[in-house]
C-alpha cells in the first residue's frame, strides 16, 4: 500500500486520472472515423479499416498525442472537432476533494501529461484545475513521451523530485512500466479511467476507481 508519510511529490496524469478518458476516447474512436469518412467520401467501415493500422502505428509514441501531427495526416482540423465537442471534457469524481486534500498537505503536485499544448490549455480552461498544481509539464516540452524510460529523467532535469519520495498515479500501464525502469518508487494505476466502459483488471500495479479511495491528509 501506499505510505503516505513517506511521499512528498506526487506526479499526477491527466486523462483518465483526473478527468474522464471518455472525451479523448469518442473523439478519436467516434468523432474522427466520421469525420474522415465524411472527409474523404468513404464508408465508415472503411474509414474504421484504415484509421486503426494507423493510430495502432503511432501509439505510445510523442506523435500519437501530436495534434499537428494528426491535422497533417488526417487532413482534418483536429484542434477546431476538439473546440466544437469541448462541452463533453469531464472531470472525473472525487478529482476536486483529492487535490484539495494534496494542497493542504503541502506536498509538491505536479501535472505531467502527453497532452498536445493544445489539449492541455482547453482542458486547463474547461475545467480550472490550474489552480492546485505548483508545475504544469508537457510531454512535447521535454521531446519525449511518458512511456520513454529517459523521459522521466528529462523531467527531472527541470523539476527535480526523489525516486523514493514520490508516487505517480497514471491510468496507463506502458507509462507507469516506463516510470517503474526508471525507478520511481509510489506507482498508482487507475480502473476505470473511462466512465463508459468497464472497469479493468489489473494485476501489475496496484489501482482504484475513484480517488476519494485515496487518504493523503492520513
Ligand atoms: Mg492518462
Amino acid at each position: 500500500m501506499i505510505n503516505w508519510n513517506e511521499i512528498d511529490t506526487i506526479l499526477l496524469d491527466m486523462d483518465g486520472t483526473l478527468l474522464d478518458l471518455h472525451f479523448d476516447n469518442f473523439f478519436w474512436q467516434e468523432l474522427i472515423p466520421i469525420k474522415y469518412a465524411k472527409k474523404h467520401r468513404l464508408s465508415l467501415a472503411q474509414a474504421q479499416q484504415f484509421l486503426k493500422p494507423l493510430f495502432k502505428r503511432y501509439e505510445g509514441t510523442l506523435n500519437w498525442y501530436c495534434l499537428d501531427f494528426w491535422s497533417q495526416k488526417l487532413d482534418l482540423d483536429i484542434f477546431g472537432l476538439k473546440n466544437e465537442i469541448a462541452d463533453k471534457i469531464a472531470i472525473r469524481p472525487h478529482t476536486h476533494t483529492f487535490l484539495e486534500q494534496l494542497n493542504q498537505s503541502e506536498r509538491r503536485i505536479i501535472l505531467v501529461t502527453n497532452a498536445h499544448h493544445h489539449s492541455l490549455n482547453l482542458k486547463m480552461e474547461k475545467t480550472q484545475l490550474l489552480r492546485f498544481f505548483h508545475h504544469v509539464i508537457s510531454s512535447h516540452s521535454i521531446g519525449l513521451p511518458k512511456e520513454n524510460p529517459l523521459f522521466w529523467t528529462k523531467l527531472k532535469q527541470i523539476e527535480p523530485f526523489d525516486n523514493e519520495h514520490t508516487l505517480l498515479i497514471d491510468d496507463s500501464l506502458n507509462v507507469l512500466d516506463s516510470a517503474k525502469n526508471h525507478g520511481i518508487k509510489y506507482l498508482l494505476s487507475i480502473n476505470k479511467p473511462d466512465s463508459h466502459k468497464a472497469k479493468r483488471t489489473i494485476t501489475t500495479y496496484e489501482s482504484v476507481t475513484d480517488l476519494d479511495e485515496l487518504t493523503p491528509l492520513r
